[in-house]
């Protein structure tokens, strides 16, 4: 019988030969970006393997690695620009396999000391990244989604104070949110148990961004159907198209109402590490509370997002029984090491000490260049639909996202248009050279990619569209 040593030592040379090899095949495009395959042929797929866990060991390493790899979606492919998920570093992928070995979660300080020092040594430098200043703090969760519901939890804690966790709602909350904005968000009002009416809705205008005009109408509307809108939420950006919500604009209003500000920046903060593409977040440094994945523009695995607060009291609010201490006197309260507390999460996976990790052996200015590079790829595809007879934009984009359509002379707006869209996704997904998505715009179906990889180049994206024309026939 080998040890556990013997065993980890020749897996984990067998497993990242087979996956240095899988690099260089995805990479160069030597395999279907993804072979779609419905979960019950899937399952035929794998079908000498069983179903059910055997009692002795079943198969061996190597062909378990190639089953995965040929069933995967390929994010390091070049044509690969479906949706936010991030090729990842490297780097990335082995400090994780460390991480899981070493397998000190981070509810309580003891079970993950080093875990812990480093995941607030990034929480600081991120703080420091969007403008916050020396009060600030924050921890990271499993997600943004459930980085909103937090952020939402401090934010509530906040304003109506911590009789909320006792007794329930007196009145019905509601925060302030664009039509556009993440599902989440509505979500996580509904988990607070503040119904569908919760989120508020949000005109949008050009290019998708929240138009605040709307918001002291919706601020109107919520109070109207006996709301307490407690908070607005901007989104930067939107997933669909990647807008910025004017956060000056709504930072003031929130100011003028006595509304919390929380951004979500799940995908788009990472913009603030670039020079060059920070301007449409300007004026984040003025939210209460943000939310930051790192596995989305950054680059780093799933899962990995921050929730900082301008204050950091309010990161120990959220899910504090009684809040009210923490904002005893002027002095800066020293929050526990005990990150737990802050989660919705006990146990949590060192994601910080991964991150940490990748910006210490990667270096920030790696980070800057592929930010840098996948925008300014949106605005080369941007600039090839604009100039093609046959494509039209939704909008300009000011992240690394864009939607687009075909728009053959035959076909107007409207329903036909629209299958035709899923019609061209479908057969250019089944062909293997790309994989991109869909999303629905004011009721319309539009082509959306994310370009997260930094091996797709302007190439691919010349012949994405060839490939689009060649299907439509
Ligand atoms: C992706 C995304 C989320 C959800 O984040 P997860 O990490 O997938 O849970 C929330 N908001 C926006 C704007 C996003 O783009």
């Amino acid at each position: 019988m080998t040890t556990p040593a013997e065993r980890l030592r020749d897996l984990g040379h067998r497993l990242v030969e087979r996956l240095a090899d899988h690099l260089e095949h995805a990479a160069a495009g030597e395999l279907p970006v993804l072979a779609p395959a419905d979960p019950a042929r899937l399952a035929d797929l794998l079908g000498d393997l069983p179903v059910e866990p055997p009692t002795d060991p079943g198969v061996c390493l190597d062909e378990l690695v190639d089953r995965v790899l040929e069933h995967s979606n390929h994010v390091h492919h070049p044509g690969y620009v479906g949706h936010q998920v991030s090729p990842p570093l490297p780097e990335a992928a082995v400090v994780e396999l460390m991480v899981a070995l070493l397998n000190n979660g981070m509810a309580i300080y003891e079970m993950g000391q080093l875990q812990t020092v480093t995941e607030e040594r990034l929480v600081a430098w991120l703080c420091e990244r969007v403008g916050f200043g020396a009060a600030s703090g924050g921890v990271l969760c499993h997600g943004g989604s459930l980085g909103n519901l937090t952020a939402l939890l401090a934010a509530r804690q906040a304003q109506l104070g911590g009789q909320v966790w006792s007794a329930g709602h007196g009145e019905a909350p509601a925060v302030l949110v664009s039509s556009q904005a993440h599902y989440c968000i509505a979500r996580a009002a509904g988990v607070m148990g503040w119904g569908s009416e919760g989120a508020v809705p949000v005109a949008t205008g050009a290019d998708f961004r929240m138009d605040p005009a709307d918001l002291p109408r919706a601020l109107e509307r919520a109070r109207a159907a006996g709301r307490r809108p407690i908070a607005v939420v901007a989104s930067s950006c939107t997933t669909a198209t990647g807008s910025f919500d004017p956060l000056p604009t709504i930072a003031d209003f929130a100011r003028d109402h006595g509304l919390w500000l929380h951004v979500d920046g799940a995908h788009g903060a990472s913009q603030v590490l670039s020079e060059r593409h920070r301007a449409p977040l300007a004026g984040i440094e003025r939210a209460d509370s943000i939310v930051w994945d790192l596995h989305k523009l950054a680059g780093l695995p799933a899962l990995s997002s921050a929730v900082l607060f301008r204050d950091v009291r309010h990161s120990a609010g959220a899910f504090a029984q009684d809040a009210a201490y923490l904002f005893d006197g002027d002095e800066p309260t020293e929050l526990s090491h005990d990150l737990g507390r802050r989660t919705l999460e006990c146990t949590k996976r060192a994601m910080g000490l991964v991150a940490w990790s990748c910006l210490q052996l990667v270096g920030t200015r790696a980070f800057v260049e592929r930010i840098d590079r996948q925008v300014d790829l949106a605005g080369e595809l941007h600039g090839l639909v604009v100039a093609a007879a046959d494509f039209e934009a939704a909008s300009v984009p000011a992240s690394n996202i864009l939607c687009f359509r075909h728009r053959p002379t035959s076909i107007e707006p409207g329903p036909e248009l629209d299958r035709h869209q899923a019609r061209l996704r479908r057969a250019v997904v089944d062909a293997g050279a790309y994989y991109l998505v869909q999303a629905e715009l004011d009721g319309e179906a539009w082509l959306r990619v994310s370009l997260m990889n930094p091996a797709t180049t302007r190439g691919e994206l010349e012949g994405l569209l060839g490939e689009l024309r060649r299907v439509a026939g």
